[in-house]
C-alpha cells in the first residue's frame, strides 16, 4: 500500500507491546505554512493514522499536540453544527505560528460510530434531538473512540511533555496514562454559530468538555471541569 517504509525511532515511556508502525513519510505545504506529512498504521486493527508535524521535537520542551478525530462534514464540508474544522485550522495554524507541534487525525468519523450512522443521527437532531438523545435513539454508543493509539504515535515521534490542544478531557488522561505530562491545555478560538451553541452546550454538560460559551460571560458559576488543568 506504501511506498517506502520509514522506520520509528524512540520507544514510548510505557512501551511494553507496540500497537502501531510508522510507516510513510512526506511534505504537505498548505495554506498556513509546510508540514511534515506522517503515516501511522495500528498493529491491533486496520485504523490508519495521519500525523501533521512542525519542527524537531524535544522531549525536555512543552511542545503543541493535539489528537483530532475525523469529522467529514466539519473538516472538509465547513460544517457548523459541530466546531471540528474550526479547530483542526486553528490547531494548524498555533502549530505553524509556533514552527512545532503535531497533530494526530484518527479515523473514528462521528465519536466512531461511522458517517452513515452520523447522518442518521443528524437527522434525529433535525427533528429536535441533542447529540446525544440522537445517537441513544439509534442504540449507538455516545463515544466509542479511544485514544491510546494516539498517545502512543505522540510518544513515537518524541513528545514527552505536551502543550495538549483540546477540551476533552478523556484526551488528557490517554495522554497522562500513556505516561506523557500534560503541561498546559491550550484552549482554541472558535465562531459561535448559532447552529453550534446546543451542540457545545451538550458536550459540556454532558460529557464533561471544557468548553467556554458566550453565556460564560454572564454566568459566573464555577464549574469544576473548567479548573481542571
Ligand atoms: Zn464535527
Amino acid at each position: 500500500m506504501f511506498d517506502s517504509v520509514v522506520h520509528s525511532r524512540s520507544v514510548a515511556p510505557n512501551a511494553g507491546l507496540r500497537t502501531v508502525e510508522k510507516v510513510a513519510e512526506a511534505k504537505l505545504p498548505t495554506d498556513v505554512g509546510e508540514f511534515r506529512l506522517i503515516g501511522y498504521r495500528s498493529l491491533t486493527s486496520d485504523e490508519e493514522f495521519v500525523v501533521l508535524a512542525q519542527g524537531e521535537i524535544d522531549a525536555h520542551r512543552p511542545t503543541l499536540a493535539r489528537i483530532h478525530s475525523q469529522c467529514l462534514t466539519g473538516d472538509a464540508f465547513g460544517s457548523t453544527k459541530c466546531d471540528c474544522g474550526q479547530q483542526l485550522k486553528s490547531a494548524m495554524k498555533l502549530i505553524a505560528d509556533e514552527g512545532q507541534g503535531a497533530i494526530v487525525y484518527q479515523q473514528q468519523e462521528g465519536r466512531g460510530i461511522g458517517i452513515i450512522n452520523k447522518i442518521r443521527a443528524y437527522a434525529l437532531q433535525d427533528e429536535g434531538a441533542d447529540t446525544i438523545e440522537a445517537n441513544e435513539r439509534l442504540g449507538l454508543a455516545v463515544d466509542l473512540r479511544r485514544y491510546e493509539q494516539c498517545a502512543e504515535i505522540l510518544c513515537d515521534l518524541g513528545f514527552r511533555r505536551v502543550r495538549l490542544i483540546s477540551n476533552n478531557p478523556d484526551k488528557i488522561s490517554a495522554m497522562k496514562k500513556f505516561g506523557l505530562e500534560v503541561v498546559e491545555r491550550v484552549p482554541l478560538e472558535i465562531k459561535f454559530y448559532r447552529s453550534l451553541i446546543r451542540y457545545l452546550s451538550t458536550k459540556r454538560k454532558q460529557m464533561g468538555h471544557l468548553i467556554r460559551l458566550p453565556e460564560d460571560e454572564y454566568e459566573r458559576t464555577a464549574e469544576p471541569g473548567l479548573q481542571t488543568i
